[in-house]
Parts: structure tokens; sequence; C-alpha cells
């Protein structure tokens, strides 16, 4: 069922939202080479703990888990696409790093990811990442009244089409609300004026996931949770929470 959020409940999701915004920020600040993803999810965890929120990843466990999630965040290096524990992997020089991460506050759920390269990128990456950013961008620019979700689903392919980046099959973005994975489902390849049109008070989180190879499928590592590209090339992964409104898409998941 896919609900309606009132512009109260846009303001509490926005509250939420923030929160996620402040504790990607903290995460990027510490990441550097050296640094371990234990370290980054941390930073994350104080910021929300700051904050009085909950994590709506720890202990999370989906039916394709074998064990509950671990950590406040998800930290994919690489070739790692998403759901990536952070463990004690030391950050190197040049690696490209996704975080996701959720909050939950007073009962509201946001839910946003970054990718970013430590120390001195490849070019590769850069463009990679940029391309992924615009394609959140264009998705977000879909996000109004009168549109449908396959516009949104459109334009994300449409970015990946051109750059010649693959993308996952059956990942793709989600309703939000009191809980982190509401209706509807929001693809990231769609055609066009189809589907669900898009009203004031709907709230999606949009994350296109790009993999530099091209290919489209993934491989689970033995973690049960980590999912990689199958060809070992780099992906980057970038979410933001967004409410459909009159006054055009709001981005709930800034600092
Ligand atoms: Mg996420
Ligand atoms: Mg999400």
């Amino acid at each position: 069922m896919v609900e309606i959020k009132t512009n109260g409940e846009l303001e509490a999701m926005r509250a939420a939202g923030r929160v996620v915004g402040r504790a990607l920020a903290a995460v990027r600040r510490a990441a550097k080479p050296g640094v371990r993803l234990r370290e980054l999810d941390e930073a994350a965890r104080s910021v929300l703990s700051e904050a009085g929120a909950g994590s709506p990843f720890l202990g999370y466990r989906p039916s394709f888990a074998p064990t509950p999630f671990p950590a406040v965040i998800c930290a994919s290096v690489n070739d790692a696409v998403v759901h990536g524990i952070p463990d004690g992997y030391a950050l190197r020089d040049g690696d490209l790093v996704s975080i996701d991460c959720g909050a939950k506050l007073d009962g509201w759920t946001g839910d946003a990811a970054v990718s970013f390269t430590v120390g001195t990128p490849r070019p590769a990456d850069t463009a990679l990442i940029a391309a992924t950013q615009q394609a959140l961008d264009r998705a977000i620019a879909a996000a109004v009244p009168g549109n449908r979700i396959g516009d949104i689903s459109h334009a994300v392919a449409t970015v990946a089409r051109a750059g010649g980046y693959g993308m996952p099959e059956e990942y793709g973005g989600h309703g939000i609300g009191r809980e982190m994975h509401e209706d509807p489902h929001v693809p990231n390849r769609g055609r066009p004026r189809r589907g669900l049109p898009l009203r004031h008070g709907l709230v999606l989180a949009l994350e296109p996931m790009f993999m530099a190879g091209g290919r489209n499928d993934l491989r689970t590592d033995p973690d049960g949770w980590t999912l990689r590209t199958t060809d070992g090339s780099r992906a980057a992964h970038i979410e933001h929470t967004v409410a459909v409104t009159d006054d055009g898409p709001r981005v709930l998941t800034l600092p």
C-alpha cells in the first residue's frame, strides 16, 4: 500500500533525514587512507546517538540474510556495490567507497547514500561517481506531481545507458516512511509515462547504482550480505530520500 504523508509528517521525515545527512557528512570527514571501515561506522553511530535517533540498519534481517546486519552503515568498497559490512578493512589510497546510512527519529525514517574516493582518485572512478550523481539529480528532478514512477526510472536508465554503465536488475529505490522499505518499488529502469502517478506527500528513496563494467549481474560474498560486481569492476551508489510536493521535489536527507 502506498502511503501519502501529511505536511506535518514531511517535516518529521525531514528531521530524520537531516540526521542521516549529518551522519554521512561525518563518515566522509573521517574517511582517509588507513582508517578502518569499522571506524566509519562508529562516526555514524555517534551522530545518530547524539541526535537520539535509532538505526533501521542495525539488526535488520531481510529474508535473504543469514545474520542480522551488524552496523548502522553499509560500507561498500571498490567492486562492492551495496550492503557491505563495515569491518576491519583499512582504506587504501584510491579506494572508491559507497556508504549507505539510515536513521529513525520519532518513528520516521531517512535513508541516503554517498560515493566518494579516498586519497588520489582514478579518473574512471571520478567519472563513474559523477554519472551516478547525475542520474540521481535527474531522478529527483522527475519526482514531481504529474509524472509517474516510470519517468524516474527512465531518467536513471538514460544516464546509465549513455555512460555504458551496468545496473543491478533487482535493486532500486522504494517508498519510505515509518518503515525503511515501503511501497512502491522504484526500478532504476523503466518506461516513461508508466507506473504509479506521483502526488504531493509521496516520499521515495531514489538510489541509482552504477557498475563500471557494464554488466547487470551481482555476486554475493560468503558473508551473505555484500553484493559485488561479477567482473570486478567498480561501482557507485548514491541515494536521497525525496518528497514529491506541489512546490517541487524536496530532498529530506541533506545535512
Ligand atoms: Mg539506503
Ligand atoms: Mg534505500
